[in-house]
């Protein structure tokens, strides 16, 4: 391989049509066998590396498929997998990885949280002391040798680094992780000793801990398993791989005993490029440059990402240079050849996985073989973005924002004043009990917005249904016995698109999903141009859910950051500007609900924390920005107007202070599935408005205890007022049968109903 060649970060899993989720979902219902489940699986895989040896990819990834989580992959090479699986020695079983996935009906599903700053989900890793761990199977291994066999592939296995491993994982204090850490170097010692004995020569090893912030005592640690590492497994190039931010501790982190370095110049790339100003790179290695955005979905300017690498060439002179995403195209959908529905601007716009490693690729020939010689395709991406900016730009929008003023930030009166005005206004039981918002999406509701999508159903018959399916939810709930009551999201297929569909600014695309965590793919909008309020989104439905009932019915949005954070976004104005402009539309559709009779307006957010810059130095302008532009949505309505949010799957803890800032009246949060732990920070720090932790898991199918869902109400009773309490579910129940969900909710009113007569 010569000085410059091309690499790629690892390929989304679940293949053009979604292949993958499906052929997990049919093995889960039990209608396919496990044999033939593992050989579509291969296949999967292998069509993957296919396309990436077409697309010209010199160095491919090997490892990086999964049948879940790559970080759950981790921990079951290790044989992490907590006692309350009970599980078997050796070779982790599927039964017990996916039971570790989403719980089974004996043991809960170990805990699932953001990977970093992204919408991908990941399985925390639980240590569990005392236990002696070791390699069960070397997963890199086969997949190596698959490709090897397969296809003659010499692959790059990809493997998550042990700093970062343990970082993610949980199950020890803060002062144990070096004791962690030296615990699983000797395991990645004899992975890295098996990869080597095939006849690897690259392995990927992913460190994207190492652009978070962290203390100098943990740069001390990853020199440490670095060194020892290159001590006794030296035959082996590790490639350590960093990205989503600049790398933290620049000089010591080239410094390694490593092969070579990865870092990201697209996110961070200011920092990123500073450091090498600043303090050079080694000869002797290899730098990995991610230049091609692996994050959004947009074409690149290749005349700029051919300066940025010249830039760096002529700043240092690294052994060899390989040209990469930033980071795993896990984030982008694979291709964009079937979008033919799109706008001929926008589809000329749009870069997905296979199109950006046919970029990477451009820019190794342009480097290697000269500009001139396409000189047009090299153009390219960057008129097709400025075409697509010009033809979307909406003058009324770009006042709008210029004219917001302090006031429009702030609800009339404060918390405690509106709390009084609320309670007067809907005469709640204590502990009221309610749902996060949607229900069900039965095989009849998906079928029906099938049919009515591909125009075999008319409107009125559609409409028809989703009001059918409204009040027979209406009435279940009533016989619930629930307090406040939800329309049931039967509309909607997701929380994002179906806003963006009624939205000015956004389009959507037929086939660009990803995965958001395990077989859960989302297909996010797109965000091309100035975002603009045109129709009412949600009057109608919670307008007639209102008209079956006198019990409240709680109108609800996603909330602006949200729909920013799940969506891909232009890339021309900042993140802050386009939030904004959301939140104004979403202000004139909560102005409409509340003119429609509809008092309480939940406006979820669940994405606030994973807007959240990975480097703790950034957090206030990022939360500064993003709860303005909740209160910039929210705060027009009349005092006794309930506005309630919720957020989940997160730690919050240390952003308690924005959640208490957005100034919703009510938040319900899921506290369920981390164990407590936000109920414990409560304690350090009490939260003084409305508040409903989530009292069990909605993603799993099983119904839990009265017993259970009691005692997290009396947890959270010691660090929450009564009258501030709320008991709810985790989650929305889209995701839920029906039987499971009617008599889980069943046992939480009985839970709260039991609560109440003790308060
Ligand atoms: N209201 C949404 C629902 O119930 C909230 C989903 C979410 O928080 N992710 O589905
Ligand atoms: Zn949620």
């Amino acid at each position: 391989m010569g000085n410059v060649f091309t690499s790629n970060l690892g390929y989304p899993r679940i293949g053009a049509n979604r292949e993958w989720k499906k052929t997990l979902e049919a093995f889960w219902a039990g209608d396919v066998k496990e044999e033939d489940f593992l050989q579509t699986m291969k296949e999967i895989r292998l069509g993957n590396l296919r396309t990436q040896v077409e697309k010209g990819v010199d160095l491919i990834p090997v490892g990086d498929f999964t049948f879940y989580d790559h970080v759950l992959d981790m921990a079951t090479t290790f044989g992490w997998v907590p006692d309350r699986y009970k599980h078997e020695d050796g070779k982790i079983s599927l039964a017990t990885y996916f039971a570790m996935a989403r719980g089974n009906k004996d043991a809960v599903a170990s805990e699932m949280t953001k990977w970093f700053n992204t919408n991908y989900h990941y399985i925390v890793p639980e240590y569990e002391k005392g236990k002696v761990y070791t390699v069960t199977e070397n997963k890199a291994l086969l997949a190596y040798r698959e490709a090897k066999q397969e296809l003659g592939i010499n692959g790059k296995p990809v493997i998550v680094g042990p700093y970062t491993f343990v970082s993610l994982a949980k199950g020890y204090k803060e002062e144990e992780f070096a004791t962690v850490l030296e615990e699983v170097v000797p395991l990645y010692i004899q992975l890295l000793q098996e990869l080597v004995a095939e006849g690897v020569e690259w392995v990927q090893v992913d460190e994207p801990s190492l652009v978070c912030s962290f203390s100098p005592e943990h740069v001390e640690l990853v020199k440490d398993v670095y060194k020892r590492i290159s001590e006794t497994v030296p035959n082996i190039k590790v490639l350590l791989q960093t990205y989503f931010d600049s790398v933290e501790y620049y000089e010591e982190i080239v410094s390694l005993p490593v092969a070579g370095i990865g870092l990201d110049f697209v996110h961070g790339k200011e920092e990123n490029v500073n450091a090498l100003k600043k303090y050079g790179f080694p000869k002797e290695k290899v730098l990995a440059v991610g230049v091609i955005d692996g994050r959004n979905i947009w074409r690149a300017n290749i005349h700029g990402v051919l300066g940025l690498v010249e830039e760096i060439q002529g700043l240092v002179e690294p052994k060899a240079v390989i040209i990469q995403p930033s980071s795993s195209l896990l984030h982008v959908p694979v291709q964009k050849q079937n979008e033919n529905r799109l706008n001929k601007d926008v589809f000329n716009a749009l870069a997905f996985a296979e199109e950006k490693l046919a970029e990477v690729t451009l820019v190794k020939d342009a480097l290697l073989y000269g500009k001139e010689k396409q000189a047009d395709v090299l153009n390219e991406g960057k008129e097709a973005l400025e075409t697509l900016i010009q033809s979307a730009t909406i003058a009324s929008v770009q006042d709008a924002i210029a004219n917001v003023k302090e006031a429009d930030f702030a609800r009339a009166l404060s918390f405690e004043k509106r709390f009084e005005l609320q309670r007067d206004f809907f005469k709640l039981p204590l502990l009221p009990t309610t749902t996060i918002g949607s229900f069900p999406q039965t095989k009849e509701v998906r079928y029906a917005r099938q049919q009515w999508r591909k125009g075999e159903w008319s409107q009125e018959k559609y409409d028809l249904f989703v009001e059918e399916e409204t009040k027979r939810w209406i009435d279940i709930q009533e016989e619930l016995d629930l307090d406040v009551l939800v329309h049931g999201e039967f509309e909607r297929t997701d929380m994002v698109e179906y806003f963006g569909e009624k939205l000015a600014g956004f389009t959507f695309t037929q086939f660009a999903w990803v995965q958001s965590y395990g077989s859960r793919c989302v297909k996010p909008p797109i965000i091309y141009g100035d975002v603009d309020f045109i129709v009412p989104m949600t009057v109608k439905e919670s307008k007639y859910a209102q008209s079956l009932t006198t019990r409240p019915v709680k109108g609800m949005l996603t909330g602006p950051v949200t729909i920013l954070n799940w969506s891909f976004v232009r890339s021309d104005i900042s993140r802050q500007e386009v939030t904004y402009q959301i939140a104004l539309a979403l202000r004139k559709e909560i102005e409409a609900l509340e003119e429609a009779g509809i008092r309480m307006i939940q406006v979820d957010e669940p994405a606030l924390r994973e807007g959240l810059p990975l480097k703790v130095g950034n957090w206030d302008h990022y939360l500064t920005w993003a709860v303005n532009a909740f209160k910039l949505s929210t705060s027009s309505v009349a005092p006794e107007t309930q506005i309630h949010t919720h957020m989940c799957y997160s730690n919050f803890d240390d952003i308690i202070d924005a959640i208490e800032a957005l100034d919703a009246d009510v938040i319900s949060i899921e506290a369920s599935r981390s164990h407590g732990e936000f109920i414990h920070s409560l304690k350090e720090r009490p939260y003084v408005k409305g508040l409903g932790l989530g009292v069990y898991d909605i993603h799993s199918p099983r119904v839990p205890a009265i017993e259970e869902m009691k005692a997290v109400i009396d947890d959270a009773l010691e660090v929450c007022h009564p009258t501030k309490f709320w008991v709810n579910p985790d989650c929305g129940l889209k995701t839920r049968k029906e039987e499971e969900t009617v008599a889980s909710l069943r046992r939480m009113v009985e839970a709260a109903k039991n609560a109440r007569k003790v308060v």
